[in-house]
């Protein structure tokens, strides 16, 4: 199964495993809408992209000529841009109260998680990285065509030492529902080096495709906080080494405080979740590494629920710290991906993040870029999404609002009119797709 799939074009696929998804084998032209590519070139209007066996056959200005046997989609006053990559989601976690879900049945639980799947998927994410929740059955069920659902990269459980981010165990030795009725490795506790190497070799058996660490704590967690410290570097290196030798899977870090950052871009990490606290000296760090930040803002900046966490003074000065290291961290040019921490953010607006990076800092077009293209680097999956050019896969998504001016639209589920995995339509609110 390590072995490299290739495609028809003999070109070879990534290093990442290619989550499937059913595949439309009728050939279609989508014709008269603009074009936003993904990879940060012009918007083509009245452009023309062709599908064939669920790729990209072809993508410019729209063809004068006829190919008979091609369904014609009329995209006239619309816009098409790649199917957006989350990097980081909680599918099995639900913004819901505790007390609610404990009332639940294991049944219910699926239930609500195949509900989130939908709606992210209508939101516009065709791809989705859940960063611990998720079991590779969801994955399974999508890739049969049993479930709609995102192409799902997956960590599937998060290390953390005992009593850290990842540690759900109460004082009292209770556990919370979620970690109760995990029937894969749920949460992975680890101190020693030894333990380490067991829960990621685990997590690899069990078929995790980033394996997630947290250098910090944070705030949903019961015995720690955001400025306290998590997995060491010395075992971030040590699980950066392992993977070097299993399809080099990469590794994400829940980083908080600023020791943390610079534990997980000196242990090795792809990417830095959250990033909250960073100094311009570890700013620098992340752009000689090249690694990736995902800020997660939509959470940052989620209002409070009513009845729910207080908008408390030291909630406001955390979030004046983060916006101020993020909006750092893209003026020194640290390459960002969008992901919402969906799950505590409610599901199916993942795109909420995109008006949030803009504030942060970005164009328009380099938001549509951080939500497209660089989620699908940071996932080595960009040889085949994120982008729209002749041989990606047809994963798209058409919106009735221009993104370069309207960008906060976008959050707004109904502004997706369309969206496409495998050229296959998942979601068509104007019925325009082929009968
Ligand atoms: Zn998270």
């Amino acid at each position: 199964m390590n072995d490299a799939p290739r495609d028809p074009s003999g070109i070879a696929a990534p290093v990442a495993r290619l989550p499937e998804v059913p595949v439309a084998s009728r050939r279609l032209r989508l014709v008269g809408a603009t074009v936003i590519d993904g990879a940060l070139n012009d918007p083509i209007s009245d452009a023309e992209i062709e599908i064939a066996d669920g790729c990209i056959a072809y993508t410019g200005p729209r063809r004068r000529r006829d190919l008979a046997e091609a369904a014609v989609v009329d995209l006239r006053g619309g816009w098409v841009l790649p199917g957006f990559v989350d990097a980081h989601v909680h599918l099995v976690m639900s913004p819901e109260s505790e007390e609610r879900q404990r009332l639940w049945f294991p049944e219910q639980a699926v239930v609500a998680a195949l509900g989130n799947l939908r709606a992210t998927v209508e939101a516009g994410v065709t791809t989705a990285r859940d960063l611990s929740g998720l079991t590779p059955g969801y994955r399974a069920s999508i890739a049969a065509g049993d479930v709609v659902g995102p192409r799902l990269h997956l960590a599937i459980a998060m290390l953390s030492p005992t009593g850290g981010h990842a540690d759900p165990v109460r004082a009292n030795g209770s556990l919370p529902l979620w970690a109760e009725r995990a029937t894969t490795p749920g949460w992975a506790v680890v101190d020693t080096a030894e333990e380490v190497m067991r829960a990621v070799r685990v997590l690899v058996r069990t078929g995790a495709d980033v394996i997630k660490v947290c250098t910090s704590g944070g705030v949903t967690s019961p015995h720690d906080e955001p400025e306290d410290a998590g997995i060491p570097r010395e075992h971030v290196e040590l699980i950066a080494r392992e993977l070097a030798g299993r399809r080099g899977l990469p590794i994400a870090a829940h980083a908080q405080n600023n020791a943390s950052v610079r534990a997980a871009v000196l242990g090795g990490v792809a990417s830095v979740e959250h990033g909250y606290d960073m100094s311009d000296s570890t700013i620098e760090l992340l752009v000689e590494h090249g690694t990736t930040l995902v800020p997660t803002l939509s959470t940052l900046l989620r209002p409070s629920a009513p009845g729910g966490e207080r908008f408390d003074e030291s909630r406001r000065v955390r979030q004046d710290r983060a916006l101020s290291a993020i909006r750092r961290a893209v003026a020194a040019g640290v390459p960002l991906a969008l992901g919402t921490d969906a799950g505590i953010h409610p599901h199916g607006r993942n795109l909420t993040e995109l008006g949030h990076l803009v504030r942060a800092g970005l164009s328009p077009l380099e938001a549509v870029h951080a939500g497209t293209l660089a989620g699908a680097r940071l996932l080595r999956l960009d040889d085949r999404l994120g982008s729209i050019r002749v041989g990606a896969l047809a994963d798209l998504v058409v919106v009735n609002a221009d993104p370069l001016a309207r960008i906060d639209e976008l959050a707004d589920p109904a502004t997706v009119r369309a969206v496409l995995q495998g050229g296959r339509f998942v979601k068509d609110l104007d019925g325009i797709g082929p009968r």
